[in-house]
């Protein structure tokens, strides 16, 4: 198989060598760590494998920590769109990282990301930035609550938004692969304000607005969904939520923090033309260190603290070193960039496309941009209760066998491939040429 440009040779084991130094480690880290890890989708249980320790990327591969290279679809879950250790971001941390890491007052860094984002998404008029993802949206949500002084907010399920405890209902990620419904330790008081409908379903929304009449604060969507899989909106469907919270006095929130910089620069709202009043942004806008934003109209943005009574704070918020690695990265993302990444993500679709035709396997491939996913199923889901019928075991047979050549697909039938400007046709090429192996096998 073709190792593309760097020369690295994958291993044919796949780090499943026995007594590595990753089996030694893997052992410290689950007694360190619950189930070994310090994120659940990091775990390998859906797939039934022992999980990899990665200690090193480069472009479009990672190595783990015996010596191992893979072709990555994983990608830090998102935001390494531009590969691996490039150098732009890597020189960028380096320079800030001199002058010191962070000050506890507004950095330069800041406005220089903020104008970046809001160029680039110019709903966001006026933004905050957080740590995480999940900060972002919970602090969205306090806001939707305090600007409309209303206390429903309607998920759909499958959907996820970060771990903040109203929004551990029917979610996505990590929750689905595991088949929880929910997390222990949320009160009833915590989720009872939350409504969840299936996506894709303009009745069901509708009948929300009908049942809670002037009560419904938000409605937060991711606008693709990508959580459970990737499952694009079906025609009509986001304009459908645009006019039915709007006239309905809610808000509506873009959860792009997977979507945002990368379905298109401007995200979900730029692809299908349809504004939200909030969004949430993470992933990419940190160039792979931890960041998280929230933003939306300036009459919404007002309540927030210090100019408006919604409290919400961090300590490294908006750090200096995720913004310069983050404004670096959105520097390399141009639309001729955007352009490149969808047809390799096309070129990757139609290979597995092929491949599993020719092997006779009934399958679905979902694909957005640089989002996909290959279902075990026969026909593309159109909201989680569909995507959940997949067959989990031949996608984790299909897993191991792709790990045994060298390919680092996502642990889960229900996370996302993320492609990026790293991936050649040399990539594609070896990994439909290792699927046509794992399909026949
Ligand atoms: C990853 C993710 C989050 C949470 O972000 P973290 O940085 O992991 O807290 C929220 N919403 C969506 C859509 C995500 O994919």
């Amino acid at each position: 198989m073709s190792t593309g440009s760097t020369g690295h040779v994958p291993h044919p084991a796949g780090g499943q060598v026995a007594g590595g130094r990753q089996a030694l480690l893997r052992q410290e880290a689950e007694s360190l760590f619950p189930g070994g890890v310090n994120s659940p989708v990091r775990a390998f249980g859906s797939v039934g494998r022992p999980p990899l320790l990665i200690d090193a990327g480069e472009g479009p591969r990672v190595r783990d920590a015996d010596g191992n290279w893979y072709i990555d679809y994983i990608a830090s879950w998102g935001p390494a769109i531009l590969g691996h250790a490039h150098p732009a971001p890597v020189e960028a941390v380096r320079e800030t990282a001199l002058r010191g890491f962070a000050f506890g007052a507004t950095s330069p860094l800041e406005v220089e990301l903020g104008n970046r984002i809001r160029n680039a998404m110019p709903s966001m008029e006026r933004l905050r930035f957080t740590s995480s993802g999940t900060e972002a949206v919970m602090s969205a949500l306090r806001l939707a609550r305090g600007a409309t002084g209303r206390d429903i907010i309607v998920k759909f399920a499958g959907g996820y938004h970060g771990h903040g405890d109203s929004l551990l209902v029917d979610a996505g990620s990590g929750l689905a692969t595991l088949g929880l419904p929910g997390s222990e330790g949320v009160t009833g008081g915590a989720a009872r304000d939350t409504v969840v409908v299936p996506y894709n379903d303009p009745t069901a929304i509708a009948q929300v607005f009908e049942r809670h009449e002037d009560r419904v604060a938000a409605v937060i969507v991711e606008p693709v969904a990508a959580n459970v899989g990737v499952i694009p909106p079906q025609p009509g469907y986001l304009e459908w939520l645009r006019e039915v919270t709007a006239s309905n006095g809610a808000l509506l929130i873009f959860d792009e923090v997977i979507t945002g910089f990368r379905v298109a620069r401007g995200g979900a709202q730029a692809r299908y033309g349809v504004t939200p009043d909030l969004t949430t942004l993470g992933k990419i806008i940190g160039g792979g260190l931890p960041v998280g934003a929230y933003g939306g109209r300036n009459d919404l943005m007002r309540h927030v603290a210090p100019e408006g009574g919604v409290y919400q704070a961090g300590t490294l918020s908006g750090h200096p070193i995720a913004m310069a690695a983050g404004a670096a990265t959105l520097d390399l993302l141009t639309e001729d960039v955007y352009l490149a990444i969808e047809e390799t993500a096309a070129e990757l679709e139609t290979g597995l496309r092929y491949a599993a035709q020719q092997a006779g396997r009934e399958v679905a491939i979902t694909r957005v941009g640089s989002l996909l996913t290959l279902f075990f199923r026969p026909t593309p889901p159109r909201n989680w209760a569909e995507a959940g019928t997949s067959d989990r075991a031949a996608y984790a047979r299909f897993f191991g066998a792709m790990l045994d050549q060298g390919i680092l697909l996502p642990p889960s039938q229900f996370e996302a491939w993320f492609l990026g400007a790293s991936h050649t046709s040399a990539e594609i090429t070896a990994t439909v040429a290792a699927a046509r192996r794992a399909f026949a096998a």
